[in-house]
């Protein structure tokens, strides 16, 4: 669409050119879960980047200056920080998430709004990420294990067949858009899509929206949000829904500079209620643009119970393994994470285990509503963290994803490697050691746990897998990582 037709409507037209010729900032959250806002400034400080607080996001950062792209730092592999749009950073905390509860995000891929809301939950409670997208569901999986978030189970699934057994307190639709709002990645023009498509979009985004609310209880909240400016996609989608839907638009407080929702658009009315909307404009943030709208569901008897929420077993349903197998499993990593690694079990307190392809995943969802599901197009992908493996005499081994979780919670068996070691380990050499070590190892690199080894008669060897290993070799270089996307929204 051509953005002049914005021209009438958007307040500040001549900043909003400005801002969306220039190139965007780059900025970054803090997964919060793992550490402070103020330690990660200190580290990234210490290698030379200048940042800047955002107003009213206060687990934001601006890169100012920096020696390399803040997605070639170790903080980031470590998933210490999330690249993100700042524009993006608002809609979580807009959706109020709070610790214990059970929240749905209907289109979840790659995970920014995932992953921070999981962070807002202080990760406690029941985080169910849908996404229809196989391929984005690899980089979605990829960033919640990166960040090491325990409650978040992801779903293969079209968002609009997602199982209708359970009702969340709150559930986010950040959906397919037409995408003018990241104008600023491609010089400042709005990506050209036909009426087709824009018509086609329009029907999944209402389709999405009403889905929302028939899995939400009453009184839960619903966040609708696109990254498109076009009113076809935001006002018109929502003005309709509210006109047969159960649910009361719940007008935005945003702590950021905004606009409100459209009422009219080129002769077309809107419901007035809109105007309780919020439209974020590239100039607003020095950002993308986001559209949100946030509803209140109404008890009209529709909404699913809360019977379907059920405890997550021992096993995964789809798994063959007998539960006492997977109780022994459990004992065995436990010990083994403790008599060799050092870890104090209380680092587990409100987490749980359950077992899935032989190998035992680390999660914190309280209950799941799986176990009602029918048969249908719906798969569970991962719950949690990928945390514990068993070689093939059965002795536990735990994951890099684990070790690198657990950080300095490993108090025994941890080599600290200086550069040269770290990249020899990288390309597959091991790495002579003089000190008295056995069996597995946590690989300390500037600090923190980067992975596991284990000790050869040649030395230490790396256990990161050679994905892992060609980027981390990067972050040591300082080329930065070749094959891990960097996060985004
Ligand atoms: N929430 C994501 C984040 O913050 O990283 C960005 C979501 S992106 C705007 C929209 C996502 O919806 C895409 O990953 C797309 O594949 C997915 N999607 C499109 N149609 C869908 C559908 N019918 N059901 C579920 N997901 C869908």
């Amino acid at each position: 669409m051509n953005l002049e037709r914005y021209r009438p409507v958007i307040p500040g037209w001549s900043a909003f050119l400005d801002a969306a010729s220039r190139p965007e900032p780059t900025v970054f959250r803090v997964r919060t879960g793992r550490i402070s806002a103020g330690e990660v400034r200190v580290r990234l400080e210490d290698q030379g980047y200048r940042l800047r607080t955002l107003d009213g996001m206060p687990d934001f950062f601006q890169v100012e200056e920096g020696p390399r792209p803040v997605s070639f730092t170790l903080e980031h592999w470590l998933g210490l920080i999330y690249v993100q749009q700042a524009s993006t950073g608002v809609a979580a905390p807009a959706l109020s998430p709070s610790p214990g509860e059970r929240i749905l995000d209907l289109c979840s891929a790659p995970g920014g709004k995932t992953t921070h809301t999981s962070d807002l939950m202080e990760e406690r409670g029941s985080l169910v990420a849908a996404e229809v997208n196989e391929g984005r569901i690899r980089g979605l999986l990829g960033n919640v294990y990166r960040l090491g978030h325990p409650n978040i189970l992801v779903v293969s699934v079209d968002g609009r067949a997602f199982p209708e057994n359970a009702a969340f307190d709150r559930v986010l639709v950040d959906a397919p858009c037409s995408g003018e709002g990241t104008l600023r990645r491609r010089g400042g023009k709005a990506p050209n899509q036909s009426e087709r498509f824009m018509a086609y979009v329009a029907r999944v985004q209402e389709g999405l929206l009403r889905k929302a609310i028939r899995v939400t209880r009453p009184g839960g909240t619903i966040l609708y949000v696109t990254c498109t400016f076009a009113p076809e996609e935001n006002e018109r989608v929502v003005s309709r829904v509210l006109q047969d839907a159960p649910v009361e638009l719940a007008p935005l407080a945003l702590p950021v500079p905004h606009a409100p929702g459209l009422t009219s658009f080129q002769g077309e009315a809107f419901d007035p209620r809109l105007e309780g909307a919020a439209r974020i404009y590239p100039h607003h943030l020095d950002s993308g643009g986001l559209f949100l709208a946030r509803l209140t569901r109404l008890d009209d008897g529709t909404s699913p119970g809360e019977g379907a929420w059920s405890p997550v077993p021992r096993v995964f349903p789809d798994d063959g393994m007998a539960a006492e197998e997977a109780d022994a499993l459990v004992r065995r990593g436990l010990d083994a994470l403790e008599g060799h690694f050092g870890v104090d079990p209380a680092v587990f307190r409100g987490l749980d285990w359950v077992a899935r392809g032989g190998r035992l995943w680390l999660h914190g969802a309280q209950a799941w509503p799986v176990e009602g599901w029918t048969p249908g197009p719906w798969r569970a992908v991962a719950l949690g963290l990928r945390a514990m493996e068993f070689d093939t005499r059965g002795r536990p081994r735990p994951t890099n994803d684990l070790l690198t979780w657990l950080d300095a919670a490993v108090t025994r068996s941890g080599v600290d490697l200086p550069d040269d070691a770290m990249r020899a380990l990288c390309g597959g050499t091991p790495v002579p050691w003089g000190e008295e070590l056995g069996g597995l190892l946590a690989l300390r690199y500037r600090g923190a746990v980067v992975g596991r080894g284990v000790t050869t008669v040649d030395g230490v060897r790396s256990e990161i897998s050679k994905a892992q290993a060609k980027d981390l070799a990067g972050i040591v270089d300082g080329a930065g990582p070749v094959s891990a996307p960097p996060s985004e929204d």
